[in-house]
């Protein structure tokens, strides 16, 4: 067989279920490179409160260079109780936070999918929420969780008073806008752009930046403006009137979690963090499932893999411009809950449980 790709992936199981939901990530990338001429080279090494244990920080330079090299970072989760007590700069937070800056991973996507066979499992009514498939793009990197000036400080009367700043430039408000049109170009070809333009300077620029680019580089897609508060109305009572939706750090926050919640299933949603291109169009780009590191399931082998194995899916799509793999990946997921397999998590009544493993190898032979 002639092996035609040489591509480099670091995993970063990190703590809690993490090593377990990375561990059938491997598994896959593993058969990809035994079955698809592909040659994926795997290098895992340890984040958060993980490498903390052993290195007295959690990430350390090695690690983080590293991900600077590779064209795709997995990252299982962070976090857990006995972390909970440490300084700032030492919690397992900080390995993302890292990463997230010094990656310059501007835009965060988190796809929101309702699975047909998981309707049940929504708090909505199956009508408002079968077939469900958006896209919400987040700015990462601005706005309000990093703006100048920020802090606390004492003022008269013994009050104190604490600021933070809400900023965007043309250029940020651009480089996440032009990814939600991108992705809608292979999607149903529509954007909604949230802010709230109505009380905030920052919000009024958002929106007149959002509609300057779509005039000028993508005339073919729809755009929409809404509220976020609005936004945040709407996702509940009709949302499959979304495709992509774009949205600052703050609403896109709030509004991703939102959404992701409308599905159900925490344990099956991915999520995917990009930077920008460089001339050779090659991002860098870290993918992770939307859930945490569950330490009140960890080691039990009972953990829900699937939001990993469809986030090194998003990984194949976005990073390695493998779609096809893409694809047969994601059919595998759709097959083996069709078959009626089930993690705890999702169990319900005329399915069958399985385990963590039993998941990743179900899924494995449907892509035989
Ligand atoms: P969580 O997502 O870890 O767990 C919430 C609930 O969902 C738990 O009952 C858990 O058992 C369940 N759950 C989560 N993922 C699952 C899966 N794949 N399969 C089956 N069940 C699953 O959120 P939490 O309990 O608020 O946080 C736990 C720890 O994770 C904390 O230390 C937190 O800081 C950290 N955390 C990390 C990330 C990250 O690494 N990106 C994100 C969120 C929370």
């Amino acid at each position: 067989m002639i092996k035609i790709k040489k591509r480099k992936i670091l995993l970063l199981p990190g703590d809690g279920i993490g090593p377990e939901v990375i561990f059938e990530v491997k598994k896959i990338i593993e058969w990809f490179n035994k079955n698809k001429s592909l040659d994926f080279e795997i290098e895992e090494a340890l984040v958060g409160g993980a490498s903390f244990e052993k290195y007295k920080s959690p990430i350390t330079d090695e690690v983080f260079y590293k991900a600077l090299e590779s064209e795709a970072v997995i990252l299982g989760a962070v976090g857990g109780p006995k972390w909970d007590g440490l300084e700032f700069s030492k919690r397992p937070e900080r390995a993302l936070l890292k990463l997230r800056k010094e990656l310059k991973l501007f835009a965060n996507l988190r796809p929101a999918i309702c699975f047909k066979q998981l309707v049940d499992a929504s708090s909505l009514k199956p009508e408002i929420i079968s077939g469900l498939d958006i896209m919400i793009v987040r700015e990462l990197t601005g706005g309000i969780y990093f703006g100048e000036p920020r802090g606390i400080v004492p003022i008269e009367n013994g009050e104190r008073k604490g600021t933070n700043t809400h900023t965007y430039t043309t250029n940020e408000i651009h480089r996440v806008a032009r990814v939600a049109f991108e992705l809608a170009k292979k999607r149903k070809n529509t954007v909604t752009s949230c802010e709230k333009s109505n009380v905030m300077e920052a919000g009024m620029l958002w929106r007149e930046e959002v509609q300057a680019l779509r005039d000028k580089e993508f005339k073919k897609v729809e755009l929409k403006h809404m509220l976020a508060d609005n936004c945040a109305m709407q996702l509940l009572r009709e949302p499959k009137q979304f495709d992509v939706i774009v949205t600052d750090n703050l609403f896109g926050d709030i509004l991703s979690d939102e959404a992701a919640m409308l599905t159900g299933s925490l344990g099956l949603l991915p999520s995917a963090s990009l930077g920008a291109k460089d001339k050779n169009g090659k991002m860098r780009a870290m993918y992770e499932p939307i859930h945490g590191s569950a330490p009140d399931i960890a080691g039990k082998n009972i953990s829900n893999p699937i939001a990993s194995i469809l986030s090194l899916s998003m990984a194949l799509r976005y990073s390695l411009e493998l779609d096809v793999e893409a694809d047969l990946l994601d059919a595998a997921v759709q097959q083996v809950l069709d078959d009626g397999l089930r993690t705890k998590d999702i169990m319900s009544v005329g399915k069958k449980e399985v385990s963590t493993t039993v998941m990743g190898d179900a899924i494995i032979a449907k892509l035989k």
